[in-house]
């Protein structure tokens, strides 16, 4: 038996989170294929750019050449690459969501630069973009969009991480008032050995907790040494601090005591931006390893002929397009919810930072969805090289290396993790979305014996009924977990957690059944997306099951567990697929593609 539900959010606005309580496909995203021309060309300019410019100096960044890194960001700049998010009037292009992305993604082919480059133009640049004043953004902006100067972000300390708002740093008016001195230290600072200007968050009189714009060679303040680091180690991170550092009375960004809006916005803006870098990277060894497999032979076969190694290529590019596709339905959620706005308007920032933050569960969902696909790939992509994999001649060792830092940085995945179902049950709490009246309508609905409706009778039928059921599950196990325990959740995370990866397997099948319908053309649906969609939605679907039952017996016992446990019955019903049909679809279109079978082009 199947139940259609009545609709419990309305299809405009979009609302944030709001693809759970939505049929699959019920409004129209973004998707790679939908960009525009000039999308496309910024994309390209930036992976020419990378391509030519900095994939070629790889080894001299590695070894941490600070001018080449410096030189890269002015290159980057002359092209216009580091204005995407600026406004006109400060020497930017105020791009859509969407274009900025683009070129985050085309910069992920390296590690190191990639991160050098979102530190600037993101977390560096866009607090002054955001909260300064005309005079601070005349003052610093055109200069960091044309890459002249380059910027850093300083929120980690040494006893405050995740607690950013812990920060111990310590800033006091002068007696003449004519500066704020500083005292204290942060830790990790990327770009710091060669920025000119800082964000640095510190504690007005101790308790305050506000922005400060710092430049390089202001009094009493110093870089330390560069970290020794696992990874992106042509980046550059280093301590600051800060001993009775004296910082112009107008440094002073937004407001006093309101430094946690321009922190935390600005790691919404990050973590999008994370699922975009982790893309490039991705596809470039998703590449690297489709040459290596076809040039090495073992037993008179290349190794690519292996179908252990061909599942792994169909993993690797169904993890891609999984990314991908929630990729760019968030920005284009983004980009949306400022179409109607002016781009020049004075208060464009203020409607772009809101439609950034009603996104933030969609972010978070990125940013750990991103960097865990990017973990896996790479972690594919060097046993496909064997023992090359593991030797510093190959790019993949780097890779390798180079990924592990996107799970802690941006927020960890565990702060992640809670966010997701922290920000659905805040948004739901306040009326924000209609979560709860949506979650009795499911439960109604399965104590009928009913599952989700079919959504279509076409290839992705079965896939478009997973990500019905992975969103039904997420719902059933969010309402028990509220219901044993109240929102007391820090002392459930482990619960709490396994719902968020409910809920970011629901929006990555959601968004590649939306997004291989709508990409079908007169031919069709492209039997290369459809089996990257069911292969991705199968596995994704094993994991929904297994977790909503762990999450169930965590809040339940007895009877009414078992009840809960039939009554999920249809949504955890396996059905048959044909796995090798599917692997061999996608692993012969990654053959002739030479990598990522659905690329932007
Ligand atoms: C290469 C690099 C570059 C960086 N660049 C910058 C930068 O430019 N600017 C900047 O400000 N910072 C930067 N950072 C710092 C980075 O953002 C922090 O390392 C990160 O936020 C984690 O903080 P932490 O290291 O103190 O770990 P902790 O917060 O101490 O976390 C330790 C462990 O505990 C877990 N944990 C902590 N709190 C909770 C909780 N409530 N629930 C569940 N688990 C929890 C974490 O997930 C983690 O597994 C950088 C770090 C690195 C390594």
């Amino acid at each position: 038996m199947a139940a259609v539900l009545e609709p419990t959010a309305s299809l405009a606005p979009a609302q944030g989170g709001g693809f759970l309580l939505e049929e699959v496909g019920r409004r129209r995203i973004t998707t790679p294929e939908s960009f525009s021309e000039e999308q496309r060309l910024y994309f390209k300019t930036a992976l020419q750019f990378c391509r030519e410019q900095v994939l070629p100096k790889a080894a001299a960044i590695e070894a941490k050449d600070n001018a080449l890194l410096k030189s890269l960001v002015r290159q980057a700049g002359e092209l216009g690459l580091l204005g995407l998010d600026l406004p006109e009037a400060y020497g930017g292009l105020q791009a859509e969501k969407t274009t900025s992305m683009l070129v985050a993604d085309a910069n992920g082919l390296n590690g190191s630069w990639s991160v050098t480059f979102s530190a600037h133009t993101g977390i560096g640049t866009l607090p002054i973009a955001w909260f300064g004043t005309a005079e601070q953004k005349q003052k610093w902006l055109p200069a960091l969009a044309s890459g002249e100067k380059v910027a850093a972000y300083a929120l980690t300390e040494q006893g405050s991480g995740s607690d950013a708002l812990g920060a111990k740093t310590k800033a006091v008016k002068s007696a003449d008032g004519k500066w704020w001195v500083l005292n204290g230290s942060k830790l990790y600072i990327t770009n710091a050995a060669f920025a000119d200007v800082f964000i640095v968050f510190a504690k007005v009189d101790g308790e305050k907790f506000t922005g400060f714009v710092v430049e390089r060679g202001a009094p009493g303040f110093s870089v330390g040494p560069e970290e020794h680091k696992m990874g992106i180690r042509g980046s550059s991170t280093c301590p600051l601090f800060f001993e009775d550092a004296r910082i112009p009375v107008g440094n002073v960004l937004g407001e006093i005591g309101k430094g946690h809006k321009i922190a935390f916005n600005i790691l919404n803006l990050g973590r999008l931006k994370l699922g975009a870098a982790v893309l490039g990277g991705m596809k470039h060894q998703l590449e690297n390893a489709v040459r290596f497999a076809a040039e090495r032979k073992q037993f008179n076969t290349p190794v690519g002929k292996f179908p252990l190694l061909r599942e792994k290529f169909a993993r690797m590019a169904g993890a891609i397009y999984a990314v991908e596709s929630m990729c760019y339905r968030t920005s284009g959620l983004i980009d949306a919810a400022l179409a109607n706005h002016d781009r020049s308007a004075a208060d464009y920032d203020a409607m772009t930072i809101a439609a950034i933050e009603e996104f933030a569960v969609e972010a978070s969902i990125l940013k750990v969805a991103g960097s865990e696909a990017l973990g896996l790939v790479v972690d594919d992509a060097v046993q496909i090289h064997g023992g090359a994999g593991f030797i510093e001649d190959y790019p993949v060792e780097r890779a390798y290396r180079d990924a592990r830092i996107n799970r802690i940085f941006e927020g960890t995945n565990e702060i992640n993790r809670m966010l997701v179902t922290g920000m659905l049950l805040k948004r739901a709490a306040k009326g924000a979305l209609p979560l709860f009246a949506h979650a009795e309508a499911v439960e109604r609905a399965l104590a009928a014996k009913a599952g989700p409706a079919p959504v279509g009778r076409d290839a992705l039928a079965t896939a478009a009924q997973t990500a019905e059921s992975l969103k039904w599950l997420a719902v059933v196990a969010l309402r028990a977990a509220v219901e044993a325990f109240g929102t007391d959740q820090e002392k459930h995370q482990e619960v709490l957690g396994t719902v968020s990866d409910i809920v970011i397997d629901a929006y990555a099948v959601d968004s590649m059944v939306t997004r291989t319908r709508q990409a079908a053309g007169a031919g069709g649906q492209d039997p290369v997306r459809v089996a990257m969609t069911t292969a991705y939605a199968v596995e994704a679907h094993a994991r929904g099951t297994d977790r909503a039952r762990r999450a169930l017996c965590a809040c339940a016992e007895g009877a009414a567990l078992e009840l809960q446990l039939v009554r999920i019955a249809p949504l955890i019903q396996f059905r048959p697929y044909a796995p090798a049909t599917l692997r061999e679809t996608v692993v012969a279109a990654i053959e002739t593609a030479g990598g990522y079978p659905a690329a932007v082009t």
